[in-house]
């Protein structure tokens, strides 16, 4: 037996969404790479963490959540898709989407099952896959609008499938799943008898009119699909670590037994505030926020096309992949280290949403930024 790192060592690595993070440091540059989202937290969620742990609400929770928040969850999710959860046997409160996707994978997954990834994908959700035993296989999909088709699921499915991932809004393309697309992916999910993971962390995320449709209202898809989402983004509190799954209590008793195992809980005070948030906040700030992010979506884009950068302008989530063919370099990663050189600028190099060469002349540039940030951003951009 010899001392040293496990076999598991070659499945994680150091995220290029991290690395692009380091590097804008190093330099003290423009941090567009990783979705840090750092806008402000609305004052009530603060303000009911900050009183939950005055009041000495330290200790551990239910291993899915405390009910008031598992409820509040309930029904807001009734409220923006009509699904009903229930709150005690439905919801898994877990630490961020990134934790509920990763002990729903546990939960049902077996080494060497395969599960469909779109391409561009969210390298979380292959990594996700591969720790745990499980084989992402890949469906590319294709711009301007990043669209498959039916044949491309076909042609990717084995007797191994038991799965598909849908992460709508997409990061990084920012493409908003449409009902024609949802309902090919649940003929598919209902001919083969599949699981449909969904990563839903960007749904109040939508630009242009467009809407954002939960996977699981289309007919004969609660039952098999896991719907992953949190407040994260929504709230602005990326460190806080709280997301959920909600699926049919044949599934959620085991994820939330991983999420036990993992986990034990989610922070019990910052359940308490997200409660809160859930609960006091209306329609009309999910609204608001959509607007606001278009608008720094519109002053990115601009900027990126006077910089000669041709973005693909995103329905939804808050990242634009853009062109970088003309900067120099023969990879992703040098352009993108080339354009924070020269511009302060930092982004993720498109290969680190792809499993090949396909993402070599694409970066992903986040727009959860102050408006300050972003509009120092554009005139770097367009000075290039
Ligand atoms: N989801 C965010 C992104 O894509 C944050 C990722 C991360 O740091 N894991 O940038």
């Amino acid at each position: 037996m010899t001392r040293e790192l496990s076999r598991r060592r070659q499945w994680v690595l150091q995220s290029e969404i991290r690395n692009m993070s380091i590097e804008c440091d190093k330099i003290g540059g423009i941090n567009l790479s990783q979705g840090v989202c750092d806008m402000e937290l609305p004052a009530a969620i603060r303000k009911a963490a900050q009183e939950a742990i005055e009041k000495g609400y330290n200790s551990y929770t239910r291993y899915d959540g405390i009910s008031e928040l598992r409820e509040a969850i309930a029904i807001k999710q009734e409220r923006f898709t009509g699904l009903k959860y229930d709150a005690d046997t439905e919801i898994v409160v877990s630490s961020g989407s990134t934790g509920a996707l990763y002990c729903a994978c546990l939960a049902l997954l077996n080494p060497q099952d395969e599960v469909i990834v779109f391409e561009p994908y969210y390298g979380y959700h292959v990594s996700t896959l591969i720790a745990t035993q499980a084989t992402p296989v890949y469906v590319k999909t294709i711009p301007p609008d990043w669209t498959f088709t039916c044949d491309d699921l076909e042609k990717a499915r084995t007797s191994r499938t038991k799965g598909i991932i849908v992460n709508t809004p997409s990061n990084p393309s920012g493409k908003v799943f449409t009902y024609n697309e949802l309902s090919i992916i649940a003929d598919f999910a209902d001919k083969y008898d599949l699981f449909v993971f969904t990563d839903e962390i960007y749904e109040h995320f939508v630009y242009d009119g467009a809407k954002h449709i939960a996977p699981a209202t289309l007919a004969g898809m609660y039952e098999k699909t896991i719907t992953i989402s949190g407040v994260s983004k929504c709230f602005s509190i990326t460190g806080w670590r709280i997301g959920y799954c909600l699926c049919d209590k044949k599934w959620a008793q085991t994820i939330g037994y991983f999420n036990d195992l993992v986990y034990v809980c989610a922070p019990a005070p910052l359940q308490k505030g997200v409660a809160e948030g859930l609960s006091i906040l209306d329609d009309s700030y999910y609204l608001n926020m959509s607007v606001q992010y278009e608008k720094k979506r519109d002053a990115l884009c601009s900027a990126l096309k006077d910089a000669g950068l041709e973005p693909s302008i995103p329905g939804g989530a808050y990242y634009v992949l853009a062109d970088i063919s003309p900067l120099p370099g023969n990879t992703s990663k040098e352009k993108v280290m080339y354009l924070l050189d020269k511009t302060k600028v930092a982004s993720v190099p498109g290969e680190a949403f792809y499993h090949d060469e396909t993402g070599r002349n694409l970066a992903r540039f986040c727009f959860a930024k102050e408006d300050n940030v972003i509009d120092n951003a554009c005139r770097m951009l367009k000075a290039l």
